[in-house]
């Protein structure tokens, strides 16, 4: 109770009411796939937590946009809420620690927490040439997953470089960059939150899963959470509304003047693309790319970059 009080505090210092919090609460179970009998549970995940799983979360080839859509979210306290529910042990960009003192962390919180951290790693491994085209303190990217991934309770890979490859596997692919699953041969094993970058939402939705259940959500074939990458964005999107509803239709006078309302014919790939923008959004459910007038580019499919380009041209 004395834990939960000093929460809300805590949350009150920072601008978020009790009322906040629990709207956020309610927001995040929907989107988690829960019914709304599970929010006062959701919601003592953050405000009681009666475990705070150690974290390592680790950089390889990538832009850290993933962390920062984390970090500067518009929730301006999502970020806090992680930090509430984890002991990051280790991370490259929020850590104090550098140098030798960063890799002595790194080594202490593997040994000391085997078999029980979460592995977060963003961005995706350079495996051709013994590992040469990424590496930090002198030790491939390749080199470090094999040396802390196995070892975790479980691991998520977060942004679509971690999960496919990304950017750096976009052809031709000199350092044969590969997703954390398929060059450490994880696939299956490994939770990915594809999308460049993905949605803070989904990320926190898998941990609260994890904490509250005590297991990962249930995933797709291609490793992602079915709560989250269940439904194209074709499905979910309100300008598919505008074609297949009558009252659209009589408004924008004609079923071909409603249709071009649609971005499809500006090469949106929300038909083939898999994941909940439309009902997530993003900035604090402000907007969300299509919503704003952006076709959708398939950022959380496989292999976007050369699969879905050239982005503004109809499939
Ligand atoms: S804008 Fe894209 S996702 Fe929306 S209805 Fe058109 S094709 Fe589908
Ligand atoms: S709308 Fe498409 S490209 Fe944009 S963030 Fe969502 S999945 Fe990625």
């Amino acid at each position: 109770m004395e834990k939960e009080k000093e929460f809300y505090e805590r949350l009150e210092s920072k601008g978020v009411s009790r009322r906040d919090f629990m709207k956020f609460c309610t927001f995040l179970t929907a989107t988690m796939g829960l019914s709304t009998s599970f929010v006062p549970k959701v919601a003592e995940v953050f405000a009681a937590p009666n475990q705070r799983p150690p974290v390592v979360w680790l950089h390889f080839g990538e832009c850290t946009g993933c962390s920062e859509a984390l970090l500067r979210s518009m929730y301006p306290w999502i970020d806090e809420l992680v930090l509430e529910i984890l002991d990051v042990e280790y991370h490259e960009t929020i850590m104090a620690a550098a140098g030798y003192q960063a890799e002595e962390n790194l080594h202490n919180a593997v040994k000391k927490y085997k078999g029980q951290f979460v592995c977060v790693v963003e961005g995706s491994i350079a495996t051709k040439f013994d590992g040469g085209y990424g590496k930090v303190a002198g030790k491939s990217f390749l080199e470090i997953a094999q040396e802390v991934v196995p070892h975790a309770a479980a691991t998520i890979a977060i942004g679509s470089c971690a999960s496919f490859g990304g950017i750096p596997a976009a052809a031709p692919n000199p350092g044969g960059y590969k997703g954390v699953g398929a060059a450490l041969g994880m696939e299956g094993k490994i939770v990915n939150i594809p999308g460049c970058p993905p949605n803070p939402i989904n990320l926190v939705g898998t941990i609260v899963n994890y904490l509250l259940l005590g297991k990962l959500p249930a995933l797709d074939d291609k490793g992602r959470p079915v709560f989250a990458y269940g439904k194209t964005i074709h499905d979910s999107c309100p300008r598919r509304a505008h074609f297949e509803n009558d009252e659209f239709v009589e408004q924008f006078g004609s079923e071909e003047a409603a249709l071009g309302y649609c971005l499809y014919k500006m090469g949106c790939r929300g038909p083939e693309t898999y994941n909940n923008c439309a009902v997530a959004k993003f900035n604090d459910g402000t907007s969300w790319p299509i919503e704003a007038g952006a076709p959708c580019i398939g950022c959380s499919e496989p292999d976007f970059w050369d699969t879905m380009t050239p982005f503004y041209e109809e499939l």
